[in-house]
């Protein structure tokens, strides 16, 4: 009773080995104390022959083995592999427990832990049925990596996905060594995909993509790493390449990819972008990644299937235009873009005979922005028709203050871009009448380019020289005016522009001003200087015969209060 208190509780195989060398008596203990264990226990002599098992031991490995005392124990188990039998022999020779788990084939085909402890008569095994739980393992282990794979894979190219990419390019980026060359990506494009999935439907679209996703791991070969980034849209890490060796792969990858696919019955040929970005010291993965699509759109934008490389200021100088954009929109919503005046004086009479609206804009933080470079923005932003029309509200009403000055007109400039409709002259007129505001009062200045062919220009200044507004060709002689057709023109003033003020200093500089002046009279429109910044100058353009004279030694551009009044500055 008391041994028996001792052995339990019941499978704590130290004590039930301790029990096995205490004596003969305790066989007949030995066998019901082990019959009462959950693990199927097996006794072996030195001979591997069978001295004692449980009942357990029978039951889990049921009527399949014939397994009887005295049997040797290889006979039973003759499929055992490797790991039962040097298990087993180290148990029996070294001495020493050993536990494991193995695989035992047919007729039993289960999954066995098992663990042997020495014993006095040889060794003594204890085992159970872990199939079920080897089982679930096996299945949770592959689904696991099944899932992992899923996430980590596109489905239909078999390649890497987009977010495993991005951590191989992290992890390729966080160990380079200094003297590494620098890390290469490739962001490519199909140019035409759209295309063949719209007209040849998605099936046909997606063999396109598996046959691409072949073509460019075939092409960039195994130091690289490619990834379907999502769409039509390819990634490629580059092993350690020079530039060199970056382009030449580049281009054997535009040709490769524009081979025509066979499709089934279709043969579809498509061409690709591609933008190349490497890795400046500092730079993350992201950046990496985003300057390689920024080049992949500007080898797009430059007429595609080609090549582009990711060209850091020229990133920098868009970066810093659509942030001045961003900028000049809040100004025009704001209504703080402001207009100057700056005086044209009579050459006959020296009067002021008018002043020109010249915009102007202090961006908060900036600075003055110079017109040279807003204008442009604008044109580019399509914000144009909002600045011009700001302009000439602010400019027409600002004329209205001048009504009481006889003969005194302000000029506007409009753009090109203005002239893509005709409502642009509607919208002056109904701004004049608006603010009571006579059209002898306004003129307007368009470039040559404006004249040149847009017969939608052409219409719109008709219209408001007929109307009473003058108009006048600005930078006259800079582009490219057919003097035949300028008579034809809705012009009533060319002015000069200041280049050939700026070269009244030599003979052939004056006989141009001449032949200009004179051409101007016989079609009877008049003259303006602008630029005039020396006396000199104002005394040749005066003695040409020139109308009207501008320039810094006049006046220069300033805001309205002060152009009757400039000493109350
Ligand atoms: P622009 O129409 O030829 O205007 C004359 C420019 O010459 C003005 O520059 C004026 O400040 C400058 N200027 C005047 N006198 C002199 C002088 O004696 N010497 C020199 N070196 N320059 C003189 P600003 O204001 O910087 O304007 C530059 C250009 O921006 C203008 O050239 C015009 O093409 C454009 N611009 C300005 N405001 C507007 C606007 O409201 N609408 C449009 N579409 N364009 C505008
Ligand atoms: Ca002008
Ligand atoms: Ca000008």
């Amino acid at each position: 009773m008391s041994e028996h208190e001792r052995v339990s509780p019941a499978g704590n195989a130290t004590k039930v080995v301790l029990d096995v060398t205490a004596g003969r008596r305790s066989e007949v203990m030995l066998a019901s104390m082990l019959d009462s264990i959950s693990d199927g226990v097996i006794v072996l002599d030195f001979d591997y022959r069978i001295l004692y098992l449980n009942q357990q031991a029978a039951v889990v490995l049921g009527a399949e083995v014939n397994l009887v005392p005295g049997r040797g124990f290889w006979d039973v188990f003759p499929d055992a592999d490797d790991l039962f039998r040097s298990s087993y022999a180290r148990t029996m020779n070294e001495r020493v427990p050993v536990t494991f788990e193995a695989f035992y084939p047919a007729p039993l085909n289960r999954w066995f832990e098992a663990r042997a402890q020495p014993s006095s008569d040889g060794i003594l095994i204890y085992f159970q049925d872990v199939t079920e739980r080897r089982g679930q393992q096996d299945e949770r282990e592959a689904l696991r990596q099944e899932l992992a794979h899923q996430a980590s894979h596109d489905p239909l190219t078999e390649l890497m996905n987009r977010a495993l990419f991005e951590k191989v390019v992290s992890e390729r980026l966080v160990s380079r060594q200094p003297d590494q060359r620098p890390i290469t990506v490739l962001f490519l494009d199909l140019d035409q995909f759209k295309l063949v999935n719209d007209s040849l439907g998605h099936a046909v679209g997606d063999a396109l993509l598996r046959k691409i996703a072949t073509r460019i791991t075939t092409v960039v070969g195994s130091d690289a790493v490619t990834a379907r980034w999502g769409g039509d849209e390819f990634v490629v890490l580059l092993g350690d390449l020079s530039a060199e060796e970056v382009q030449s792969l580049c281009d054997r990858l535009l040709e490769e990819l524009r081979v025509p696919a066979q499709l089934g019955e279709y043969t579809v040929t498509t061409t690709v972008s591609i933008g190349v970005a490497s890795a400046d010291l500092d730079d993350g993965t992201l950046t990496l990644l985003r300057n390689a699509d920024v080049a992949l759109y500007r080898a797009k934008d430059a007429g595609r299937n080609r090549s582009a490389w990711f060209d850091a200021d020229a990133h920098h100088a868009l970066l810093e235009r659509i942030l001045l954009e961003a900028e000049l929109r809040t100004a025009l919503d704001a209504g703080t873009i402001d207009v100057h005046y700056q005086p044209l004086f009579s050459l006959t009479d020296g009067r002021m005979c008018g002043a020109e609206a010249l915009a102007r804009w202090h961006c908060p933080g900036r600075g003055s922005i110079s017109p040279e470079i807003f204008i442009p923005l604008a044109e580019d932003a399509g914000l144009i028709n909002r600045l011009g029309r700001h302009v000439a509200r602010t400019a027409i009403a600002q004329a209205r203050q001048w009504n009481h000055i006889p003969g005194f007109r302000v000029w506007v400039n409009v753009s090109g871009r203005q002239f893509s409709t005709s409502i642009v002259a509607d919208d002056f007129l109904s701004d004049l009448t608006d603010s009571g505001v006579g059209p002898e009062r306004l003129g307007v200045e368009v470039t040559e380019s404006v004249l040149a062919d847009e017969t939608v220009a052409v219409q719109a200044l008709g219209t408001l020289v007929s109307a009473g507004v003058a108009v006048a060709i600005d930078d006259f002689g800079t582009g490219y005016s057919s003097i035949a057709r300028l008579g034809s023109l809705p012009v009533t003033v060319l002015k000069i522009d200041r280049s050939f003020i700026a070269g009244l200093d030599t003979p052939q500089g004056r006989a141009t001003l001449n032949l200009i002046v004179h051409l101007a009279h016989t079609l009877g429109m008049n003259t303006t200087a602008e630029g005039i910044e020396t006396s000199e100058q104002l005394e040749l353009v005066r003695k040409a015969g020139v109308t009207t004279a501008q320039g810094y030694l006049l006046a220069r551009p300033t805001p309205a209060h002060q152009l009757l009044h400039p000493t109350s500055t």
